[in-house]
């Protein structure tokens, strides 16, 4: 064997090694900690983009926690203990398969942080005081899940749309809205700093599921009777933006839509 032949045999045995690393490194593939990932952005879906992005299957590679909604915005995601529900237009919840898509979501690995006890009597404003006095560095991404039970909570779902796809904020003028009292369930969700403004929801983003997995929605009001919530401050950001042919490409991202996103999540 001559030299540069050895040393081809040498470069190939280590390039077989970097692959196998690479490969292993792949099958024990751990979820970095606070670290919240988001598919498409706000503005994306204000404007009208549902087409599905991202395959509900694949959000289990990303976080065990999160909330979202599904292609052609057929209702709300509960994205809990690595399991996706689908809470539709009729009020009922489903199990979409793996390969449903979503057009946005945001995703974690949920670690608590903080926990605080939630008293009977507090309501939605109230709840956001406690968690920012539980979490005050209001610059980071936190995750926020509360488990117990309400006197009362009030959800929407938003109806599945066609093409041409209005813009969000003319579908929600239509959405169904469900009002449970007396029952037990999680709320999921985040607080985003200001600066998310476009990209995601600055402030509180929360859905609910009921503990029996038969209602839920996006969380307009509640009461609580009693509970825990429990947060995880993040500092990473991955973002999964629409390729190819997706009309995320033509979208007009120089309008300011905060008061579109105003009317169409509260
Ligand atoms: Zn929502």
């Amino acid at each position: 064997m001559n030299y540069s032949i050895k040393q081809t045999v040498r470069s190939s045995a280590r390039l077989v090694a970097v692959l196998a690393c690479l490969v292993a490194a792949a099958g024990c593939h751990t979820i970095p900690r606070d670290t919240v990932t988001q598919v498409s952005t706000i503005d994306a879906l204000l404007a009208g983009a549902y087409d599905g992005v991202v395959p509900c299957a694949k959000l289990a590679t990303l976080g065990d926690f999160g909330i979202g909604t599904f292609a052609g915005l057929d209702g709300e995601m509960v994205f809990l203990n690595r399991e996706v529900y689908q809470v539709r237009a009729d009020g009922h919840v489903y199990r979409p398969v793996g390969t449903v898509t979503t057009p946005f979501a945001s995703i974690v690995e949920f670690k608590g942080d903080f926990t605080a006890k939630v008293d009977s009597g507090t309501d939605y404003p109230a709840f956001q005081r406690l968690v920012d006095a539980s979490s005050p560095r209001t610059n980071l991404l936190c995750a926020v899940k509360f488990e117990g039970k309400f006197r009362h909570i009030q959800t929407r779902s938003v109806p599945a749309q066609t093409k041409p796809y209005p813009p969000l904020v003319e579908v929600t003028q239509h959405q169904p809205v469900f009002k449970y009292a007396e029952l037990e369930g999680t709320l999921v969700g985040f607080r985003l700093p200001s600066f998310v403004k476009g990209v995601n929801v600055p402030g509180y983003h929360l859905h609910f599921l009921s503990k029996d997995r038969q209602f839920g929605g996006h969380v307009l009001s509640f009461e609580v009777e009693n509970g825990v919530v429990t947060l995880d401050d993040c500092h990473q950001y991955v973002m999964i933006l629409p390729q190819g042919e997706s009309g995320f490409g033509h979208i007009n991202f120089n309008q300011d839509r905060s008061h579109e996103l105003e009317k169409a999540e509260k």
